[in-house]
């Protein structure tokens, strides 16, 4: 998948934090049961209704910077999320081998960059609660750059700020449209996530190469 001859031409690697060094668990859980269900009780309607409401709002928003601030979502439902994300932050998990291949980028000389769409507050949260920080050189997250992973700006603006050489770079993430924006800014080596959550299966990936764990792609 990433062989050994590859990992002599790779001197970055690019890692999401949902879906890819976290359990997506947390975050289909908290957006899609835990604060509906508290939209619900706060707004006296049902969790029925409470879906059918936000259902619109998801599907105008997806893949938007809006989608992953945590201050859009709060006035859209009028919640405080940082609490309600801490009421389950025990589901905030790190995924198989994650560290362990962390720990070999660095032993092997590799700079290991982490680049998310979370929003600051949730990402501090999971920072917290992982302690992921202490593996990486440099944390970047897209609402500093003003467009989302999926967008084509992003990446200039990354690669600006990061200081990267596309070509000798891995890019590892979850999400199909974010994995097709960087494949077509030039990153070299993009690799999917075969089950983001734990808990959910997903449809088989034919656009890029994937992987189920990171034990798949330890360098040597
Ligand atoms: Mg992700």
């Amino acid at each position: 998948m990433i062989t050994a001859s590859q990992w002599q031409t790779i001197d970055t690697v690019l890692l999401d934090m949902d879906g890819t060094l976290l359990d997506l668990h947390f975050d289909n859980y908290f957006w899609q049961t835990h604060m509906p269900q508290v939209y619900a009780r706060e707004q006296g309607i049902s969790e029925q209704q409470a879906a059918d409401r936000l259902a619109p709002v998801f599907r105008d928003q997806q893949g938007k910077l809006h989608w992953y601030s945590l201050d859009f979502w709060e006035q859209t439902t009028g919640l405080e999320l940082l609490p309600l994300k801490r009421e389950v932050q025990h589901l905030i998990q790190i995924r198989p081998h994650a560290i362990e291949f962390l720990q070999t980028l660095k032993r092997a000389g590799k700079r290991a960059l982490l680049v998310t769409n979370a929003h600051q507050r949730g990402l501090d949260l999971k920072l917290q609660v992982t302690g992921i920080g202490q593996h990486l050189e440099a944390i970047f997250n897209s609402h500093q750059f003003g467009a989302a992973k999926e967008h084509a700006d992003f990446w200039p603006r990354l690669q600006d700020a990061a200081g990267f050489d596309p070509q000798r770079s891995l890019f590892i993430d979850d999400n199909i449209s974010v994995l097709d924006a960087a494949h077509a800014y030039g990153i070299a080596h993009v690799l999917a996530i075969a089950q983001p959550d734990s808990q959910r299966t997903r449809d088989p990936i034919t656009e890029y190469a994937c992987i189920e764990h990171f034990s798949e792609i330890m360098p040597q």
